[in-house]
């Protein structure tokens, strides 16, 4: 028997860096399905192919092979073979992987894949739908929240953290855009799991956070 850990809730809450965290404390493997579905957003994207297509989409992503890797503990994520691990993060990935992950044959696949993933390892795996989809008998389950504003400063800091010039307003109005989007899907909405204990992170440090989800354990 695995044991595993699900942390669900919208963009830019803190997901990864808290669950990536965790992982490594437990020595459980972490599992970004993000970074997935974000694959499957970057593969339509370099093939051309029309993300509002749902049947061309569901078509091409049979053609799409993504598989993660753990190099020196760090997780890569492959496309077809190809490192593709900083690409997925680019803005313009992140909206495609959101209209991908709508189409149900794309969420079959990859919630396949991460189902078995769990079964032969302890896993920390984060996304939209871990704790009311794909892992639903996982021992703990959180709902890692933030205003809408802690998260597009948080944003807005990596960005400027990388160079760039972001403006504010358009991050905020984005991360709405793309938690409606999720919430409101017909297939694995993000929603928090009857069962999942909710953390809001607004007013908390990533230390803060991965102890108290550390007592939870
Ligand atoms: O978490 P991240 O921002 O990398 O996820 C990108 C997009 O992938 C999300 O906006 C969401 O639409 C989708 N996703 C999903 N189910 C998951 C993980 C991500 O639908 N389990």
């Amino acid at each position: 028997m695995t044991r595993q850990i699900a942390i669900d809730g919208p963009a830019g809450a803190g997901k990864s860096t808290i669950a990536k965290r965790v992982a490594k404390d437990l020595s459980f493997v972490y599992v970004d399905t993000g970074a997935m579905y974000r694959s499957i957003g970057l593969y339509m994207l370099k093939n051309g192919i029309d993300i509002h297509d749902k049947d061309a989409v569901e078509k091409a992503s049979e053609k799409a092979d993504v598989r993660l890797s753990y190099i020196d503990g760090t997780v890569h994520v492959l496309l077809n073979g190809e490192d593709v691990s900083t690409q997925i993060r680019e803005e313009e990935v992140g909206k495609a992987a959101s209209v991908v992950s709508a189409y149900p044959q794309v969420r079959k696949n990859l919630t396949a894949l991460q189902k078995k993933l769990a079964e032969t390892e302890n896993v920390v795996m984060d996304g939209r739908d871990i704790g009311t989809c794909v892992l639903p008998d996982a021992f703990l389950k959180i709902y890692l929240t933030a205003s809408p504003e802690v998260r597009g400063n948080r944003r807005y800091l990596e960005l400027v953290e990388k160079g760039e010039n972001p403006d504010l307003d358009e991050i905020i109005a984005d991360i709405k855009k793309r938690d409606e989007a999720d919430m409101t899907r017909e297939i694995s909405p993000l929603r928090k799991a009857d069962d999942a204990v909710e953390v809001d992170s607004s007013d908390m440090t990533i230390d803060q956070v991965v102890a108290k989800i550390e007592s939870l354990v």
